[in-house]
């Protein structure tokens, strides 16, 4: 510090403070969470103001729920993924007495993002009898300066038109995604839509993931994605039904190669029964659900096709009605294939659904292929079948871009 000539020495009261006082060792400043005593967690909106004051400090746990262990591992798990973190790093159930149907699943409350991107309500439920797969989309909120973030200066009201989206992953295919209507001009909306997902196998439930969308529905530009979360099937209890109240989170990103190699493209729901009565294999292809769309409407003109292989004399091509305009065709329609019970173990069954088009060649929609060399449900099924004469076992399957072995022309 210079001074010139006829100018007084001042000292601002902050360099004052700064050379004067700290005498003695220097001690760690306080962390200012250290003055907020930590929320058990399912404090939602008591936590979230709190979060972005949060410290890399390991805090004694208040919450009478949990072990202190277990809230310090979550802290670290989420530190060390921190701004990645996805809901399963962050995942904290309030563990409900295992008779109870319902549990509530308080995930993600640790996340920033709260405050940036909102909270999502939903329930999930699996139905095992029937296949079904229930999300029930209750309401989200949403703060209001994400909203836009001022590109719309015209409509500038920081509202939004939020619709939620609905993908299973791995799947890259149109056929898996599914979405509520849109609701206009809010920052809460309230849905409550159940959109269903027919076809679920328990293999689905164990290697699926659901990935839920809130986005923003825009007239004139592309709709906005305003945040996501992902909920692991293996997650769910066969017919319980559980609730979730998550923060939204960034867009995460997909494991292509995953993708690539597991394309779907709809399900379907096939019968087998060997009736020794007919001396014969009958099959019955009963329905399709969330088959790729082929035509530019939208939708596809599906049909199924069936062959029973090695086919020496080709004569066990088989073929159900089309069904026009539709992504989820019911055909109820049997095959009988004639063939000794002894020689059905060497035979593999090949189902085709194709999309009938006039004037050019009919596009390949998927397939699947039961038999002795399948995997999975797939050979969980043909082995049912040979083992129980006479019954008509029911399954739904996962339709793939991709059938070894097959012809893929028409
Ligand atoms: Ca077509």
């Amino acid at each position: 510090m210079t001074l010139r000539k006829g100018e007084k020495m001042t000292i601002s009261i902050q360099e004052h403070m700064a050379i004067d006082v700290c005498p003695g060792p220097i001690k760690p400043i306080k962390q200012i969470s250290d003055y907020f005593p930590r929320f058990p967690r399912g404090i939602p909106a008591a936590v979230t103001r709190s979060n972005s004051l949060k410290s890399n400090v390991s805090q004694p746990s208040v919450s009478p729920s949990e072990s202190s262990r277990e809230e310090e591992e979550d802290v670290d798990k989420l530190f060390g993924a921190y701004g990645a973190a996805s809901t399963t790093t962050t995942t904290t159930t309030i563990a409900a007495p295992a008779k109870h149907d319902e549990e509530v699943d308080l995930d993600g409350y640790d996340s920033d993002d709260c405050t940036t991107l909102g909270t999502l309500d939903f329930s999930l439920l699996y139905d095992h009898e029937n296949n079904a797969l229930h999300c029930t989309i209750n309401k989200a909120k949403m703060p209001k300066v994400y909203n836009r973030k001022g590109l719309k200066p015209m409509d500038h009201n920081g509202l939004s038109d939020p619709y939620v989206k609905l993908h299973l992953l791995p799947g890259a295919s149109k056929a898996n995604k599914l979405r509520t209507k849109t609701l206009r001009n809010t920052l809460n909306p309230t849905w409550n839509e159940t959109l269903t997902y027919y076809g679920i196998t328990d293999e689905d439930m164990i290697r699926k993931t659901l990935r839920i969308s809130v986005c923003d529905e825009d007239k004139f530009r592309h709709n906005e994605f305003i945040g996501e979360t992902r909920i692991p099937l293996k997650k769910l209890k066969p017919n319980q039904t559980k609730n979730f109240s998550i923060c939204l989170e960034k867009q995460l990103p997909i494991d292509k190669t995953e993708d690539k190699s597991l394309e779907e493209r709809g399900r379907i729901l096939i019968s087998l029964k060997y009736s020794s009565q007919k001396s014969g294999l009958l099959v019955g292809i009963m329905r399709c659900a969330h088959l790729a769309a082929m035509d530019a409407n939208g939708y596809s003109d599906p049909y199924v096709k069936t062959y029973l292989k090695p086919d020496e004399d080709k004569k066990s091509k088989h073929k159900t009605a089309v069904k026009k305009k539709t992504l989820n065709p019911e055909f109820n329609e049997e095959f009988c294939y004639e063939i000794k019970h002894s020689d059905l173990a060497k035979k593999t069954l090949e189902v085709t659904v194709w999309d009938y088009d006039i004037g050019k060649s009919n596009d390949f929609i998927g397939g699947v292929v039961l038999g002795i060399n399948a995997k999975g449900e797939r050979l969980k099924h043909w082995f049912d079948c040979l083992k129980n004469k006479d019954k008509k076992i029911e399954r739904w399957h996962t339709l793939t871009n991709e059938l070894p072995g097959a012809v893929l022309s028409d």
